[in-house]
């Protein structure tokens, strides 16, 4: 039997209204979620990426149902949690944790470290006291940080500090699922690699499954076991990371590759491949295939049929109207 999946988000959405006047009037919504599918399994990491403003953020709060969603649906553990309110979301909410980008900017300046991460455990009336300070002090150690920092300040630490001070304040109620917005992107290189190797031992001893959103597919490439290409709040393409990496079956992430500057070994030979202009907004998104306006492969149907997430190859799912009619992407370089 096949074990549930941790996370499973099927055709999730998540519009913003827009409202304009003197005396506000529904004046369009920004689509920056419009129809996500896809399941996280135990000890798995799936990195979501695409450029910003693709909606990879608003989908990792959507689905922790930090914003409510539009439509579709979000299943925990089997358990569908869609439409339920803040009270009946609290036991919930001890299984799915957020780690943000800014270390600094998301850990109140006037808390200690320590009362920064033993927080949710009075909040969620998990442990007090002695009791409390002893597992406070057991997550310091478990992140690589000295018990004896507890009583410091966040303006004290040093940005990959933070890191793990927001790492161990996630961890404190025992999640299935941790949602990393950007987790590292704000960090040094060298420091990058610290956290995500901490994330991925934390993640074999915990069996957590991650949600890693990045807009550099070079970062989620250490981490990921599947990634997920995003692009104006639609997923393009998803499967293992050796498939994607080796083999991309969706121009824009043919063109994402491109930019990755160090080919693995084995990888075949990349061109370079440069997508014009910006993203465009998600408050009237192109016609069809919402890429067809950088895409050079672009035909006049891509201008108006969208085209259908569909699996390609085994486990292996674009969005891209070049696998139909048998049409071999990515093609050969020149053809
Ligand atoms: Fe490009 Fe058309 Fe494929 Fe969209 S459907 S990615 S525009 S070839």
């Amino acid at each position: 039997m096949t074990e549930t999946p941790v996370l499973r988000v099927q055709g999730l959405k998540k519009h913003f209204p827009i409202f304009k006047g003197i005396i506000p009037r529904p004046a369009g919504k920004v689509f920056a979620v419009d129809g996500l599918t896809f399941e996280i399994a135990r000890g798995e990491t799936l990195g979501l990426v695409g450029e910003s403003g693709c909606g990879k953020s608003t989908a990792g709060r959507t689905l922790l149902k930090l914003l409510e969603p539009t439509d579709g649906s979000i299943h925990l553990n089997g358990d569908d949690i869609t439409h339920l309110d803040r009270t009946a979301m609290l036991p919930y909410r001890q299984k799915m944790q957020m780690i943000y980008q800014d270390p600094y900017a998301s850990l109140n300046p006037r808390m200690t470290a320590g009362d920064i991460v033993g927080e949710p455990l009075i909040i969620h009336n998990v442990a007090s006291g002695q009791d409390r300070q002893d597992r406070v002090a057991s997550l310091f150690n478990r992140v690589g940080l000295r018990p004896e920092a507890m009583r410091l300040y966040p303006h004290e630490f040093s940005g990959g500090q933070r890191q793990r001070i927001g790492i161990a304040r996630a961890l404190a109620l025992s999640p299935a699922l941790i949602v990393g917005d950007e987790p590292v992107s704000a960090l040094d290189v060298s420091i990058q690699a610290q956290i995500i190797n901490l994330m991925m031992d934390l993640q074999d001893e915990f069996q957590l499954s991650y949600l890693f959103v990045a807009h550099d597919l070079a970062v989620v490439e250490h981490i990921s076991h599947r990634v997920a290409v995003m692009y104006l709040g639609r997923i393009v393409e998803m499967t293992d990371k050796k498939s994607l990496f080796e083999m991309p079956l969706h121009p824009y992430t043919e063109a994402l590759l491109s930019a990755v500057p160090i080919p693995k070994s084995g990888a075949r030979g990349r061109r370079r491949v440069i997508v014009k202009g910006d993203v465009p907004s998600p408050i009237n998104p192109p016609s069809g295939c919402h890429f067809h306006t950088r895409c050079g492969y672009a035909t006049a149907r891509c201008r108006t049929e969208s085209p259908v997430l569909r699996e390609v190859t085994a486990g292996h799912l674009a969005a891209c109207h070049l696998h139909d009619g048998g049409v071999r992407f990515p093609l050969e370089a020149g053809g």
